[in-house]
């Protein structure tokens, strides 16, 4: 990969899903972790995506998708749920450090979404600040069952849909660059038990969408 120049949106995203499917068939290449890149991007970091995912500790980032230092910008919060801290740190990767993708990553058998159900069918809701990250994702919940989607898997991809729109709703340096085609946001649905991620939203990309592993 060019270090000066970032990647396009398309690019970078079939670099991730390269990467998922090494780490999915067993023979990753643990790319950029050396003394070598460590020295290399010391003095400056040009990640080419960043990755707003669950804090899932199965979620691992850099080693689902068989990256290293300096490749990926990652925010994590329980639920991929996007606060106020949480969208200026996309927007630092994107705007400030120039990322080309955003990869909202959410996963099954996912205990936010999980939380907001059971609160949802009229169960305890968390207390303490656990109480705003199962509120942020109760809409989501909501708006699948509305629609007729009301499975674990309907859910989850109704919710990592919901996070990539919101992202593009509330955050206008976003919105601008995938307007003029310079971004792509996109959601990735994370399955524990075989390590794959498969894209269920996008946008800001081209027709030609690689396709996930
Ligand atoms: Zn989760």
């Amino acid at each position: 990969m060019n270090e000066t120049q970032p990647p396009t949106p398309h690019d970078a995203l079939e670099l991730l899903l390269a990467g998922n499917r090494r780490f999915v068939s067993g023979t990753p290449e643990h790319p950029n972790q050396d003394a070598t890149r460590r020295t290399e991007i010391a003095p400056s970091q040009q990640p080419f995506a960043v990755l707003f995912g669950c804090s899932d500790s199965r979620l691992a980032a850099e080693i689902i998708f068989d990256r290293g230092l300096g490749d990926l910008f990652v925010v994590r919060t329980a639920g991929h749920v996007a606060g106020a801290e949480a969208l200026g740190s996309i927007e630092y990767g994107v705007s400030v450090l120039d990322a080309p993708l955003v990869v909202v990553l959410g996963h099954d058998s996912c205990g936010a979404i999980a939380a907001a159900c059971a609160a949802a069918d009229g169960g305890t809701v968390p207390g303490g600040f656990v109480r705003d990250v199962v509120e942020r994702v109760t809409p989501s919940v909501l708006a699948a069952r509305a629609a007729g989607r009301g499975t674990a898997e309907e859910i989850l991809a109704e919710h990592i849909e919901h996070t990539v729109d919101l992202l593009l709703e509330r955050s206008r340096a976003l919105a601008e660059r995938v307007a003029a085609g310079r971004l792509g946001v996109v959601g990735l649905s994370y399955r524990l038990a075989d390590g794959s991620a498969q894209l269920v939203a996008a946008r800001g990309l081209d027709a030609a969408v690689p396709t996930a592993s």
